[in-house]
Parts: C-alpha cells; structure tokens; sequence
C-alpha cells in the first residue's frame, strides 16, 4: 500500500468529497485532510447531492455497477446510513414501451442482473402485469412491460448529505473551510505538479495533494473536454393532499426508460417528478486551465437558481397524464434544473490525472452516484493507495476523449430525450412563449 501525502485538500463538498473526507478520517487519522467548499453551507442547495430523493438501485445493466450497488444498498438497510428516514425501502419498477428495443434491452439485462444477486424482482411482461403490481399508477399508463424490484428504494438525498458531514464532525478529524476555487496551482519548477488552489479573493492554500471533488464545476478547473461533460436536468415538485399522500406513499418509484422519467413516493405531502435524460447544456467561455497563453474553451457549466425550461414542463405534463393522470395539471409548487456530470460510458473518474501529479480526480457521477455515498470514499482511498482492483482502476481511469462535438451525455442505454437543447436558449424561448410562471 502506498502511503499518502500529508497534507490533503479535497475541493468540493457533495457525495465524492464528504464520502472521501469521511473514509480519510477513519482509515488515514493522522493525515492533515481539509475539506474546501464554494457554499456557505453543507448541505449546498445547489449541488448535485442535494435533493428531496435519490433512488438506491442496484438495477444496472452493467453487472460492475449492479454488484457495487448491492453492496451500498445493504449499507443503506442494515446501517445508520439509511435511519431515521433517510433510506426508503420502497421498490422500483422500470417499464418500457412498445417499440423501444433500447429500453426493453437496459430493462431486460438490469432485471437478469438483479436477480443473479439474489433481489426480490419479478418481470413483468405485459402492461396488465405492471398495474397489478403498481395499482396507483393509472390505467393510462403507457406501458408494453418492464419488471419491480422490491428490494430498491429511495434515500432523502439532503438528509445524506447532512448525516455524512455530521460523522466527519464527530471523527473531528477534518477542518473544512469556505472558499471557492477559481485555478489550480502549479510548481514553478516544472509547470506540472499541482501545489495548491487559488481561491476568488486571490489566497492560495497548499497542499502535498488536491483532490478534485468539484462535480458538475470540475471542467472549468481542469480541462475535460471530450471526457465528461455537465448536463442539467429537470426536476419538478407538486403539493398533496394528506389523502394523496398515503394514496402514492408506498408505491414503487417509477421510471420509464422510453421519456428518462421518474417519479418518486412522496414525503410531507411533496411529490416529485424528474427526467433522466440527455438535458441541457449550457456552453460558457472559460479559460483553458493550465494554459498560459490565456486561451479559452466552451465548457458547458452549471447555471444556479433557474427554473425548467417549458420543454421541460411539457414533457412532465405529458408524463403524468400517462402516469398518474390526476396530477396532471396541478400547479408544480417549485423547479430546478440539476447538474450530472457526464462521462461517455456513465463510469466515475476517479484517478489521478494523467498530466499532472499530486493532482486526483473523484467525480463523473453521471447522474448515479449517490446510491454509492456510504461506499464511494472508500474506493477513492483504495485508489489513492494503489489497492483499488483491477476492475473498478480500470472502469474510473482517465476516460479516453470522445468527439466533444457530438457528446450529449452518457451513453449507456438509460438516457433518453432530445439531444442538443440549450439551457439559456430554452429559457429564452420559455419567456417569449409569455409563461410568467409555473410556480
Ligand atoms: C436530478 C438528479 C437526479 C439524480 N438521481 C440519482 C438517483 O436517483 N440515484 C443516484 O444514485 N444518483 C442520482 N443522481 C446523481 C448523484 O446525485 C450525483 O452523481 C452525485 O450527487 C454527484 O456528487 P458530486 O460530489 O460529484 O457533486 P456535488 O454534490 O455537486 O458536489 C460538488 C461540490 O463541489 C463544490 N465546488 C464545485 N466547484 C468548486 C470550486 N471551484 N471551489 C470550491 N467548491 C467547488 C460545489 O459547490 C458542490 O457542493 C442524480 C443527480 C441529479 C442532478
């Protein structure tokens, strides 16, 4: 086993980062770890890892990924992980719709992989199958087939975030600091080791070691083009009834692979409708990081505190009329559009960078990382110590490039929706379509 620097710096405080932090803490005590976070506040409203629900599957069509997840998801049951309401064990139910061999093919290997691990799925093959076994879901229900698993389910994301950051404050063993990183800095010797961050107001911290937890913000510090790209997806929130709410509370979580859209069981009377889906980019102009010619790229970057687009609304609309019709034209209460960070094949990056040393990448979630929070920190110290096996160091290496001109958003099977939207142009379109508000 390798030993580690010293004096760590993780930049990002979400699921990567705090999950590090927090094996860092147990397995490397006397390393000097600091945690550095752009929001004020952990849980950040506006990172990836924050949210009313995420679901916890280990319904993949990726055997690796199907393992993995078991392996948390047992974490999520049978530990404090998942107490006092932070884990859900609710079931999930993957349908496809006539005609799309794409979605039939992910659902059909995710259900044969689930089953080989010994969870509770059952197929269903027709849509008569699928009400019975989700009779709340309407008779509209536009459905060919698709399988339940009961033993997935879905955890309060937020409430993760803040139980994870409560253990690192317990293990006292992480100071975090509130910064944001604007550049990586580099050893005037050689140009080539990464010595530390620059922060907004010009400070600079060291460190032996600067681990890039930074999620969907990571292009604008290192330059990842071709390999991981951020998209933001929509999300959408309605206010039940008490009625309601134990009408759909104990449903399984549904997701339609043809749309990418989900809808979670609701809690205090909040129920809430995504889409899992190529999404939007949003290309800025930013500098090239490392460059010292002040070239700049387009990099597409989260936009904070922006409401979905109506493309967005319309395909929730369309979406509950087919799912749960009742709902279909009450008012949403609020929306979001969320950021994944997308790698070509939805694997994680997490390795060091292959031109700079003292440099670490963990992120690439794209769109499925938070079911691994009680796991992921200890694959990332495996790595950082030579001992993560050969299948997953190969999995989460450096991505080789795809051509960024063409790269929407992973491509494993369980994306779906337009290609090529674009946020602000979206939203724009949105205004002069005179939609004051949804809210
Ligand atoms: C809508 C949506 C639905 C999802 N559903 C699921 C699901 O059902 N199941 C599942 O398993 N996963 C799901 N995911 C994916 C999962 O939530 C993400 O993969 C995971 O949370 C990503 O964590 P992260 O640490 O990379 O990013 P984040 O949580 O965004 O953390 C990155 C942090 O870095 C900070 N940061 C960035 N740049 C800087 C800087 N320059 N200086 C300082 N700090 C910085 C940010 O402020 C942020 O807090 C979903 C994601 C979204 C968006």
């Amino acid at each position: 086993m390798a030993p580690l620097p010293r004096n760590i710096l993780i930049v990002g405080g979400g699921v990567f980062g705090l999950s590090t932090a927090l094996s860092l803490s147990k397995r490397h005590p006397n390393s000097q770890v600091t945690l550095l976070e752009a929001s004020p506040t952990i849980p950040n409203p506006h990172g990836s890892s924050v949210d009313t629900s995420r679901i916890i599957r280990a319904d993949y069509s990726h055997p690796t990924y199907a393992k993995l997840a078991t392996e948390a998801t047992d974490l999520w049951r049978r530990t404090e992980w998942g107490h006092d309401g932070r884990y859900t064990q609710n079931g999930l139910l993957l349908v496809y719709p006539d005609g799309d061999s794409t979605a039939k093919d992910y659902t059909t290997k995710s259900y044969h992989n689930v089953k080989e691990l010994g969870e509770d799925a059952q197929f269903l093959p027709t849509k008569a199958d699928v009400l019975r076994a989700a009779p709340a879901y309407g008779e509209t229900l536009n459905v060919a087939g698709g399988y339940v698993n009961w033993s997935s389910g879905w955890a309060d994301a937020e409430a993760g975030v803040r139980f994870a950051k409560r253990r690192i404050d317990e293990e006292g063993k992480v100071r975090f600091v509130t910064g944001q990183v604007t550049r990586l800095l580099f050893s005037e010797k050689d140009n080539k080791t990464v010595t530390g961050v620059t922060l907004t107001d010009n400070t600079t911290i060291n460190a032996d070691l600067v681990i890039l937890a930074t999620g969907a913000w990571t292009a604008a510090l290192v330059d990842l083009r071709g390999r991981a790209v951020s998209t933001g997806q929509a999300i959408a929130y309605i206010r039940i009834s008490d009625e309601e709410q134990c009408q759909l509370e104990n449903m399984p979580t549904i997701l339609n692979f043809a749309t990418g859209i989900f809808i979670i069981p609701p809690r205090n009377n909040v129920l809430k409708i995504a889409r899992h889906a190529y999404g939007y980019h949003n290309p800025k102009a930013v500098p090239v990081p490392g460059s010292s010619r002040g070239e700049t790229m387009h990099v597409s970057l989260p936009e904070q505190g922006v409401t979905i687009p109506l493309e967005g609304e319309a395909a929730f609309r369309t979406a509950l009329t087919q799912l749960l019709p009742t709902f279909a034209d009450r008012p949403f209460i609020d929306t979001r559009v969320c950021w994944y960070t997308d790698t070509p094949k939805g694997d994680f990056i997490i390795t060091p960078h292959p031109s700079y040393s003292q440099l670490f990448l963990a992120t690439g979630g794209s769109g499925h990382a938070y079911k691994f929070f009680p796991i992921i920190g200890d694959k990332v110290v495996d790595a950082l110590e030579g001992t993560l096996g050969p299948e997953l160091r190969t999995l989460w290496a450096w991505p080789e490039a795809v051509d960024e001109n063409r790269f929407e958003g992973t491509e494993d099977g369980s994306r779906s929706g337009a290609k090529g939207l674009l946020l602000l142009e979206e939203l724009a379109k949105t205004r002069k379509s005179g939609r004051e508000s949804i809210l």
